[in-house]
């Protein structure tokens, strides 16, 4: 049975300031998602507080917040068939010194002393999740 999803990407600001844009989308591209929505966004402390709910009570998020304001993000809505479990996969595990060789996070992370996790992207991880994310950072939609 088609389960034609779609994925909110983001790729980060140390993503965007890296120049790996091209790489993060075009890895995404080159598999055979489609490319719905693509915007080029300054992330608000307010817009991250709803987009990152889950997480404002814990410890890290007043520098999750720091490094997700440092500069412009670029957003991206993805489509295809079971597009969410891929594109995750394809991220790799949240702290890039435990990502896999061959994901975006292994292949383009590090740790870089800042005591925080910098990671080139984000990914919906369910298609609630997607839903949610994809009206926060495209309304018009
Ligand atoms: N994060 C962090 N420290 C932590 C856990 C998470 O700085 O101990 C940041 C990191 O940028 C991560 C984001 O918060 O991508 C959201 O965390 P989550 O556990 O949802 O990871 P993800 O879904 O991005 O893999
Ligand atoms: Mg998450």
């Amino acid at each position: 049975m088609s389960q034609t999803e779609q994925v909110l990407v983001l790729v980060k600001p140390d993503g965007v300031a890296r120049g790996l844009v091209g790489r993060v989308i075009g890895r995404a591209e080159a598999r055979g998602y489609r490319l719905v929505r693509l915007a080029l966004r300054q992330a608000t402390p307010e817009l991250l507080a709803t987009h990152y709910a889950e997480h404002v009570s814990k410890p890290f998020y007043p520098a999750l917040v720091e490094y997700m304001t440092s500069g412009p993000v670029v957003a991206v809505v993805l489509e295809g068939e079971r597009v969410i479990t891929a594109v995750r996969t394809m991220a790799g595990a949240t702290d890039p010194v435990n990502a896999a060789p061959g994901t975006i996070r292994g292949d383009f992370g590090r740790d870089w002393g800042t005591g925080d996790i910098r990671n080139i992207m984000h990914a919906s991880d369910s298609p609630e999740s997607a839903a949610r994310e994809i009206a926060i950072w495209f309304p018009e939609a």
